[in-house]
């Protein structure tokens, strides 16, 4: 109990200052070491996740993106489809905050205990190429599988080889049924056959991703380029001024 020794002796003077009794005292020196260790090991799940910025639920403006609802965002919130391994697939152009939901669900999702991997699809390429390479990419690939949640953003930015598509398909396959993935793609499903460049697979995949899932179609306006930040400022005709 290294957490709750290293407090022992303010914890003694305190107490004392209080006239705890000892049952009190101890269950403060309990209570001490449970949160910091749950404080540890959430922020040792946060940093293994690997999450490029952090965002919140609370920071998402469900006034500015309309096609989810305050009962949904709640739903998802309960954990209840990490639970039952559930897959939660955003789909959507550009900045109608797909990321963003992505990365505060798996925030959350590390709060609560789980263990999250979150990955570009980019990178997870990268990662599936290596991995029987290099001993770092293979540590990866295996915290990746021991996760309790994938996140994959940005499937369909880039096409990928057959190859490529061949070892996704692979991991999906190991992943299906055993772990919640989040994905999040700018492609509707009609589309992922481009990019994906086989229609075989691309079916296996999505029939895997599909079958336990909830899909989100995200329409509206870039968030981006509604609030969007310019060095200069435009007077009431629209001319340009500093
Ligand atoms: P996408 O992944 O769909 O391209 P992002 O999630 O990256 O979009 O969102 C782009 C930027 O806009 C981010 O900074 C994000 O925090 C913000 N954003 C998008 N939608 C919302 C929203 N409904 N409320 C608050 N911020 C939002
Ligand atoms: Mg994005």
């Amino acid at each position: 109990m290294g957490n709750a020794a290293n407090q022992l002796e303010n914890l003694l003077a305190s107490g004392l200052y209080k006239n705890e009794t000892p049952m009190e005292f101890i269950e403060r020196l309990l209570t001490i070491e449970l949160t910091t260790r749950q404080d540890k090991s959430r922020e040792k799940r946060m940093k293994a996740a690997g999450f490029p910025y952090m965002k919140t639920l609370e920071q998402f403006d469900l006034k500015f993106q309309t096609s989810i609802s305050k009962t949904q965002i709640r739903q998802l919130k309960e954990m209840s489809w990490l639970e039952g391994t559930y897959n939660l697939l955003f789909l959507g152009p550009p900045g109608v905050g797909k990321t963003h939901l992505s990365i505060a669900l798996g925030i959350e999702a590390a709060t609560m205990g789980y263990s999250v991997y979150f990955s570009t699809m980019d990178d997870l390429i990268r990662l599936l190429k290596t991995s029987e390479i290099t001993v770092k990419s293979r540590r990866k690939l295996k915290s990746l599988l021991a996760s309790n949640l994938v996140i994959i953003d940005e499937v369909g930015f880039l096409p990928i080889s057959r190859q490529e598509a061949n070892i996704f398909f692979q991991l999906i396959t190991n992943l299906y049924q055993q772990t919640s993935v989040i994905i999040t793609s700018n492609k509707s499903f009609e589309e992922w056959g481009e990019f994906l460049g086989d229609i075989v697979i691309t079916a296996a995949i999505l029939d895997r991703l599909a079958h336990k899932s909830e899909i989100f179609n995200m329409t509206g306006e870039s968030y981006r380029l509604k609030h969007r930040e310019t060095i200069f400022k435009q007077d009431w005709n629209g001319k340009l001024t500093h």
